[in-house]
């Protein structure tokens, strides 16, 4: 990444005694589409605050393109926020509305004009620049809105759970709209989600954040697929929690656990040391027999392409795995349950 747009070196900031931010420091590049994921509380809207200039950080700072943005109110930031609630006025039309901010900065009437027409194109709203706000739809709202938001060409979006207020098959449909306007307009995004989805589908790099601080920062499929902790592999995505004891001897490491060895990638961990294996559904294999954990279906639940199989294999514990599409498992069935050696990702015991 070439020098970053937004900087967060340090910042933290409490509310009495709750601390919403702690220590926390990330970078969004020029162009970058960056998501805030976490759980409800976890700090993620007080950040957005802080950088579009609505806290004041108690500690640390907060840097646009290098210049310090402390003492610089939200107005005079190159700033721009999209809320949740969309906050349009509901007495102008959709133009009025997305030329808001360009007339408030005074910019003449031709190029506003030619500035909200290009946004209605962009957005696929340009038959409806006249209609009044309440005679549009939920996902038509929200693209005024972001047009809005983009009109006065901000170098930063923030956006509050921008798809939040929208049904699950529109939700779909607008993430790639919204992937498409934030690559034509090559402006950065950060977006402040609960939805793992979201955020995971929407973002170049994710944030993972928890009570104030930042877990892990990485590409999706980094995320998902090499979770740094062991809250971040339980809250991004569905996974299986395996703990044991290592056992290293030269190259080759197992974990063994109640389930028996289970080979592993245990680099950086040492011999005898107490970790846990995460293993996502879908890097178990299933068979009907052979080697493997043998385990007895208790459950399943079709979800189209997979069917999630929740596989008794200890008085105690339940694997759960995903039989590829075709594979049909009754309750009570026997089966076998192998985890190839780079299926899982090992995590340290947490202090
Ligand atoms: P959500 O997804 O529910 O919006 P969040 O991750 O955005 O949650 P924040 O809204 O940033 O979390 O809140 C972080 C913590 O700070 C919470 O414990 C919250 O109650 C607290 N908090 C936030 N704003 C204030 C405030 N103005 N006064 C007191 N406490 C606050």
């Amino acid at each position: 990444m070439s020098a970053p747009l937004l900087r967060v070196s340090s910042v933290s900031k409490t509310f009495g005694a709750v601390v919403a931010l702690d220590d926390v420091s990330l970078d969004v590049g020029a162009g970058e589409f960056f998501a805030l994921l976490g759980p409800s509380g976890c700090g993620k809207t007080t950040l957005m605050r802080a950088i579009a200039g609505f806290e004041t950080p108690d500690r640390g700072r907060i840097s646009l393109n290098g210049d310090d943005l402390s003492g610089v109110p939200p107005h005079r930031r190159p700033v721009n926020m999209m809320f949740q609630s969309y906050a349009l006025f509901p007495h102008l039309n959709v133009f009025d509305n997305i030329a808001f901010g360009l007339r408030r900065k005074g910019e003449a009437k031709e190029a506003v004009a030619a500035r909200v027409d290009e946004l209605l194109e962009m957005t696929q709203l340009a038959p409806l620049g006249a209609r009044r706000i309440n005679e549009l739809s939920g996902g038509q709202k929200q693209r005024v809105a972001l047009a809005r938001a983009l009109a006065p060409r901000p170098k930063l979006l923030l956006l509050d759970e921008p798809l939040g207020a929208l049904d699950r098959k529109l939700r779909e449909e607008t993430q790639f709209a919204l992937k498409e306007i934030q690559r034509l307009t090559q402006t950065s995004f950060l977006i402040v989600t609960h939805d793992q989805d979201e955020a995971l589908a929407l973002a170049d790099r994710v944030a993972v954040m928890r009570a104030g601080r930042v877990e892990q920062i990485a590409a999706p499929m980094d995320i998902y697929d090499r979770p740094a902790t062991r809250f971040v592999a339980g809250f991004v995505g569905e996974t299986n929690f395996i703990e044991g004891r290592l056992e290293r001897g030269g190259a080759d490491a197992a974990l063994v656990t109640p389930l028996g060895r289970i080979a592993c990638v245990a680099d950086g961990f040492s011999d005898g040391a107490r970790a846990t294996l995460s293993v996502r559904p879908e890097r178990i294999g299933v068979a009907r027999d052979g080697e493997g954990i043998a385990g007895i279906v208790e459950n399943f639940v079709f979800r189209g392409e997979t069917t999630l199989l929740r596989v008794r294999v200890a008085p105690d514990v339940v694997l759960r795995a995903a039989a590829p599409h075709g594979a049909r498992y009754a309750i009570g069935d026997a089966v076998r349950l192998s985890i190839a050696l780079d299926a899982g990702t090992l995590l340290a015991e947490e202090p």
